[in-house]
């Protein structure tokens, strides 16, 4: 059976043009960039090429790009770094309740060492409500970490304005932008940017690389230590190959950017329409509109996200659901909840997350074989709960 990979929040397939980018930096200029000699030099002109590509694409320079081991890495960067390098001024950082684990866990971890949090609620579109962020605000804030669109329901915040909000209040704003950098335009002056997370994965570059943008004039703590790569801003010898990918990875998705989106996007909305077209007691969850162009997240009464899952990977798709299943009991996501979603609700998740190799007619096929299952597992469960009645509305 052909397989349909619908989860590309998860992560992408390299592009082959990115491989093709990458494998010379194995085979021929393999020296390390921090050498003098021309071997060392081959390996530094490509790794500073890429961060000129990196750059061009956030409306950045590229003095102000500092490539990391991942996008989780990135993020532990920002908040740990700002932590401890404002730690004289301040001990209060300010993010939101719908944060990826990389923010969320790291936040936990430096509430251990006496910086103390405040979690933005959203609303039930998911959007975290700017003028909340500007109450929040104390004289000892120190960090805003508001993250661009969510990986889970797809909901693209008000970034540019919670930017304004930061940089009028003199505090420092950095958002998680692993969903969005390559598949919606960024620019970090606009939005008011002062530090931006992203890894090469999700943009059909390779795994185990990403980046941080520090805007000039912003100087935290080096959170990997030892030598004096990136201008001391991290330690270790670079992935010279797999920058080289990011680079590339990044140049292609900005020249492409409007073909992919109206491709994307078009899928999208097919999918949406005909699964709440198709299926009574589905919920689209995440804001009707504003949301990324390739993601599409339902809660579907009545039974688990992960048989839903299991069963479509069994007829061909790969899709992904927000519950985690730790010990035979799901786990209902963080972020679902935050949306005002009851338990059982947040349990049924399903997101469908699709990419620029997928077609109308794969839609199609999932769209004959989605209702069925449905329909098959809500025969198999007890009972059916009337969603209309237990879900927030406006
Ligand atoms: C995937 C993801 C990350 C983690 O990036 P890695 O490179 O896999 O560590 C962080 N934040 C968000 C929103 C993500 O989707």
């Amino acid at each position: 059976m052909e397989r349909v990979y619908f989860d590309h929040a998860a992560t992408t397939p390299t592009r082959p043009e990115v491989l093709q980018a990458m494998l010379p930096y194995y085979t021929e200029h393999w020296g390390n960039p921090s050498s003098l000699h021309l071997e060392g030099v081959a390996a530094l002109e490509g790794v500073e090429r890429a961060r000129t590509h990196l750059a061009t694409l956030l409306g950045a320079d590229s003095d102000e790009i500092v490539f990391t081991g991942s996008g989780t890495e990135a993020d532990n960067h920002a908040l740990a770094g700002v932590a401890h390098a404002l730690g004289d001024k301040g001990d209060h950082i300010i993010t939101s309740a719908i944060e990826h684990h990389a923010i969320h866990d790291t936040v936990e971890h430096l509430g251990r060492v006496g910086v103390r949090a405040t979690h933005l609620p959203v609303d039930e579109a998911g959007l975290v409500d700017p003028d909340a962020v500007r109450s929040a605000i104390t004289d000892r804030t120190i960090l805003v970490s508001v993250m661009h669109a969510n990986n889970e329901m797809g909901t693209i915040e008000p970034i540019a304005e919670i930017g304004a909000v930061c940089r009028e209040r003199g505090v420092l704003f950095h958002t998680d932008a692993v969903q969005t950098v390559g598949h919606v335009p960024i620019d970090v002056r606009r939005m008011n940017i002062d530090l931006l997370s992203l890894s090469a994965h999700k943009l059909y570059g390779p795994k185990g690389v990403g980046a941080l943008f520090m805007r000039d004039g912003v100087t935290i703590t080096s959170y990997v230590h030892g030598g004096g790569q990136e201008s001391g801003r991290r330690a270790s010898t670079e992935n010279v190959a797999g920058i080289v990918g990011l680079g590339e990875a990044a140049r292609l998705a900005g020249e492409e950017m409007e073909q992919e989106t109206a491709h994307t996007s078009g899928l999208r909305d097919q999918i949406i329409g005909g699964i709440l077209g198709a299926i009574p007691d589905v919920l689209l969850t995440g804001h009707p509109t504003q949301r990324l162009p390739n993601s599409a997240s339902f809660c579907v009464a009545g039974i688990e996200g992960e048989a839903l899952l299991l069963d479509l990977d069994q007829e061909g798709f790969a899709v992904s659901t927000g519950s985690a299943c730790t010990s035979g009991v799901s786990e209902p996501s963080h972020v679902l909840l935050a949306l005002g979603l009851p338990p059982d609700i947040a349990r049924s998740s399903i997101r469908i997350t699709v990419g620029r190799g997928n077609t109308a007619e794969e839609v199609d096929r999932l769209l004959e074989v989605f209702p069925r299952i449905v329909k098959r597992l809500r025969d198999m469960s007890a009972h059916r709960p009337a969603l209309a009645e237990r879900v927030p509305h406006d």
